[in-house]
């Protein structure tokens, strides 16, 4: 009866494909333990190292006392605790915006506001390397997607000139940060076009949340005033990356906020955010505002290995920041490579197709504040003369 299971299962075994569940033995944190081994953990998106962080922990527990572990409904029936409203109004302090909008996921996020802003009849503009929760919010949309090539702001703008004229709205559509390749969109174009071709545009801040910026709001914050209305631009954070907790929100206008309440699907369908969560994200608001050092280790270390990587050989791409993968080629010699490293004491993960194109399979390192320039030495020295010869630049 499951044939077409098993030939499936046994293809993606055949290339590489075929994944599984590690067991966890300790918490999230720069050393885990794995397997029975502790290992230097480079494969965590904790980057503010939060996730263990005490005060969020004896924050999570005080809430957790005083209004129990679930929400027990949805946020319109009655699990729109007091954590989570301080939670959402610590977020709209922090982001400068009127409101902001917890959801369960930043997946949850994502495909709520393109969901909202897009239907049959519009056109959507998709960087064509967005996160697969941007991809499916399109889909889910119902719009023409129009998809450009990567950060190809040439690429977007010919497609907004020849395509989806007659469509009643159109939206752009990208991550700030690329999660597998840690480059950067080229935010101040897109919000130059959004003005020039009349858009809406939607950016994910999941992984530069906490992390880039001065404030640690993200890419956002490099965006100078200008002649273009902040009103166009509406933006996704993530309470599961470098906040150390679980979920998403969408910082907007209050207007947009009331629009996402009465009717996103995922937001109305789905059990609020539990109270200890909210507690524990809105304690990590304050962290991030109090201390500015934790970034701007990350970001220095990250360099470091950035550095160290291309001394010996290696193809990082167009990294900027704490996300840095040594791209490979084929998926079985990441798988490889990252056994290496496994051997060696060190976590850094494989990543194969789907996840990026084929034939750019890498192994993807995310410095956390909770390294050290030992680990990233460590690395190196593991990797040194390993690196195979079609990935050097
Ligand atoms: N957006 C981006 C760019 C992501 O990388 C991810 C998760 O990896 C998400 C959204 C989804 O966020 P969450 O893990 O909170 O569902």
């Amino acid at each position: 009866m499951f044939a077409w299971i098993d030939d499936d299962l046994e293809e993606r075994r055949r290339r590489g494909l075929y994944r599984v569940r590690r067991r966890l033995q300790s918490g999230q944190a720069a050393r885990i333990r794995l397997g029975g081994r502790e290992l230097i953990n480079f494969s965590s998106n904790d980057y503010l190292a939060l996730a263990g962080d005490a005060r969020l922990a004896r924050a999570a527990a005080a809430a957790a006392r005083r209004y129990g572990c679930g929400a027990g409904a949805s946020p319109l029936v009655s699990g729109y605790s007091p954590p989570l409203r301080a939670l959402e109004r610590a977020l709209a302090a922090w982001e400068g915006t009127e409101a902001a909008l917890v959801f369960s996921s930043g997946y949850a996020a994502n495909l709520a506001l393109i969901r909202s802003l897009a239907g049959p009849g519009d056109a959507v503009f998709s960087d064509a390397l967005n996160h697969a929760s941007l991809i499916d919010g399109c889909r889910l949309s119902r719009a023409a997607v129009y998809v450009y090539r990567h950060n190809d702001a040439d690429h977007l703008a010919d497609l907004l000139r020849k395509q989806g004229r007659s469509a009643r709205r159109r939206l752009i559509v990208s991550d700030t940060v690329f999660s597998m390749d840690g480059d950067i969109a080229p935010l101040g174009q897109l919000v130059e076009l959004a003005e020039c071709f009349d858009c809406l545009l939607v950016i994910d801040e999941a992984h530069a949340t906490g992390v880039l910026g001065e404030h640690g709001r993200g890419v956002t914050e490099s965006l100078r005033p200008g002649p273009w209305s902040p009103e166009r631009v509406f933006k996704v954070g993530t309470l599961s990356k470098a906040l150390g907790t679980q979920g998403g929100f969408v910082c907007g206008p209050r207007r947009l906020i009331a629009w996402l309440i009465n009717q996103a699907r995922p937001y109305i369908f789905s059990t609020a955010l539990a109270p200890p969560t909210a507690a524990a994200a809105r304690r990590a608001v304050a962290v991030v505002q109090q201390e500015p050092e934790r970034r701007r280790r990350i970001l220095a270390l990250a360099e470091q290995l950035r550095r160290e990587l291309r001394e010996i050989g290696g193809n990082i791409g167009d990294s900027c920041c704490q996300i840095v993968p040594l791209i490979v080629g084929e998926a079985q010699q990441a798988v490889r490579l990252s056994r290496r490293l496994e051997e060696q004491g060190l976590l850094v993960p494989a990543i194969r197709p789907p996840s990026v194109p084929e034939g750019s399979a890498r192994l993807r390192f995310s410095v956390t504040a909770a390294h050290t320039e030992t680990d990233v030495k460590r690395v190196v020295e593991v990797l040194r003369g390993k690196i195979p010869m079609r990935s050097i630049v």
